[in-house]
């Protein structure tokens, strides 16, 4: 592991099995005896805490050994060892950098989840859980050597239970085949990633996805009652419940975007919404983004929840008109958006008058409407086939992911703009507009010389804007390790250290997703020099 430990590291511990809510709950947050320093797993390398004693390091693993003990829990076909197969899982939608785990396994149930955690706990072996790997920020790779658990062979529908509005799947299953379960019936499930037709449900958990729905339905953690989750120390517990309300304190919004850092989410109890009676969509056209970031203010000025509202600068037009093979979105337009309205009929004619109003006041050339299914699902096509369109053109993306006020759209889309100038990188942007929530896709080429680096500081000066503009740097991608370097330009050190002190209450070894949310000393030599200077996050071990 890359990482080191603090002086007089801090620890809650974990007791022994659980296996209900309650449980989990006493089990996790009882403190361990005085909160003593506890054993480190990290090798203690870093500038953050040069004063301390070292602690001992990790013994090196014998992948050979975990190999041959993995085969004992799994079949045959559930450990991937074989070098040219782990390479399939050396990135994940970040493919910027890359990391060839040592073994990865392919449990197919709970049970098997929790014996090789068992193994991993028994073997201080730290292990990365994966879903499809379409995560964005570097979640689901072994950047240190881990046993990489994907969960692409738990792919069941446990159980639909529609009187209660609710359905259990096991976390491989694809996002949008919650949907395609229950759909027949009337019903259907709103978070919605552009990703959904490969993302799991387990990463979305992770992630606390996002999506084109969630402007007005919420986003994964609205939607999650219950889950099963192995903790790693291999215990099977459940957070949350069936109900909508329970007393308790809210362990599932704590694992709710998490990724992956507490444990694995082996079964997923899921709310379904009744498919709205009426849907339209509306497609604005503008001669530039501020204009249409315009039409964003007035739109929820005007006091209309869309469904959806989302916007498309040209460079993404141009690259989804060629991509379709036809003028789907005006050619010339400097952006689209796209606007979805649902409810009840008469108050879809009255929110489709408003928002018609409001894009023209906000310089809209045509407003064009789609009721018909057949006709909506054209409109969002070009949006939810964007980034691949746009991969077609550049071989190589940065997806960016912050968030900003809705009402700051204009200044930050202009500024973003300028950046894009001035480092000489194409900068398409497409993204959720009406949750202020921006993905600016930065273009280039691979193996131009210097241009990851410009690509990166690039990166980061978006999200620098991001902040001073009131917002966040990261809206729905996560912190992996991607931006785990700029947590300290949002959190106090003292935030930081509560966050960890939660962390180690699920997995005081640290084996759960190393190096991932948190700078590390190693890779973040700013953040770490800042920490050594403050005692508050001093004291708490990085994992
Ligand atoms: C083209 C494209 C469009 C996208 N659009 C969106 C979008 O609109 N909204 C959005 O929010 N995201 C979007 N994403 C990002 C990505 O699809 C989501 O983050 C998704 O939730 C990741 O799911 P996954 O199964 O691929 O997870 P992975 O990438 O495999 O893993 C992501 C994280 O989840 C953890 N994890 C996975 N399974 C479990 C589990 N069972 N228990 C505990 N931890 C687990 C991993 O350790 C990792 O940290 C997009 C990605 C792409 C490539």
């Amino acid at each position: 592991m890359e990482t080191c430990p603090a002086d007089g590291a801090v620890a809650l511990q974990v007791a022994g099995a659980a296996s209900s809510s309650a449980h989990a709950l006493s089990s996790l947050l009882t403190p361990g005896p005085s909160l003593a320093p506890s054993p480190s797993p990290a090798t203690a390398t870093g500038p953050i805490d040069s004063s301390s004693p070292a602690p001992a390091p990790r013994p090196p693993i014998d992948w050979v050994a975990i190999e041959r003990r993995c085969r004992a829990i799994l079949p045959a076909r559930g450990v991937v060892a074989a070098r040219q197969e782990l390479l399939a899982y050396d990135c994940d939608g970040l493919t910027l950098h890359r990391w060839e785990p040592p073994l990865v396994v392919l449990p197919e149930t709970t049970e098997q989840v929790a014996a090789l955690l068992r193994l991993c706990h028994r073997e201080g072996v730290p292990f990365v859980a994966r879903g499809s790997g379409t995560g964005l920020s570097g979640g689901a790779v072994a950047e240190t050597p881990a046993l990489v658990i994907a969960t692409t062979r738990m792919r069941k529908v446990l159980e639909i239970d529609l009187p209660n509005r609710r359905i259990t799947v096991q976390p491989g299953v694809i996002n949008s085949w919650v949907t395609r379960a229950v759909a027949g019936d009337g019903f259907y499930y709103a978070p919605d990633p552009s990703s959904q037709v490969v993302c799991s449900i387990g990463g979305n958990v992770a992630e606390n996805s996002g999506g084109v729905h969630c402007l007005k339905y919420g986003v994964t953690s609205n939607h999650v009652l219950e889950m099963e989750v192995v903790l790693p120390d291999g215990t099977i517990t459940t957070l949350g419940s069936g109900l909508a309300e329970t007393p308790e304190l809210d362990l599932r919004g704590v694992f709710i975007g998490s990724e992956g850092t507490l444990g694995i989410a082996t079964a997923i109890t899921l709310r379904l919404l009744r498919a709205p009676a009426s849907v339209a969509v509306l497609l604005a056209d503008f001669t530039s983004m501020e204009a249409a970031a315009e039409a964003v203010r007035g739109i929820t000025a005007a006091g209309i929840l869309p469904a959806g509202m989302e916007m498309m600068d040209r460079l993404c037009i141009e690259a989804v008109n060629d991509y379709l093979g036809a003028q789907e979105y005006p050619a010339d337009a400097a952006a689209v958006l796209l606007v979805e309205l649902d409810g009840h009929q008469e108050e879809v004619a009255v929110a489709l008058e408003l928002a018609t109003e409001r894009c023209r006041q906000a310089g809209a050339r045509t407003v064009r409407l789609a009721r018909e299914a057949e006709d909506r699902a054209r409109l969002w096509q070009g949006r939810k086939s964007a980034i691949s369109a746009l991969g077609r053109r550049f071989p190589s993306y940065y997806l960016q992911d912050g968030v900003v006020p809705r009402t700051a759209l204009p200044e930050v889309m202009r500024a973003i703009g300028e950046l894009s100038e001035r480092y000489g990188l194409p900068v398409a942007n497409v993204f959720h507009a009406g949750d202020g929530n921006l993905h600016p896709l930065i273009l280039y080429r691979a193996g131009d010389p210097g241009v990851e680096q410009r690509v990166q500081e690039l990166g980061a000066e978006i999200l620098r804007l991001c902040i001073a503009a009131g917002g966040s740097i990261s809206g729905e991608h996560g912190v992996g390790n991607d931006k785990r370097c700029y947590m300290d330009w949002m959190f106090a050190p003292d935030d930081l250290a509560t966050m960890q002190l939660v962390r180690r209450a699920f997995d005081p070894e640290g084996l759960a997703n190393p190096g991932k949310v948190f700078p590390t000393p190693k890779t973040c030599g700013e953040s770490a020099q800042r920490r050594r200077e403050e005692p508050a996050l001093a004291a708490v071990e990085v994992f």
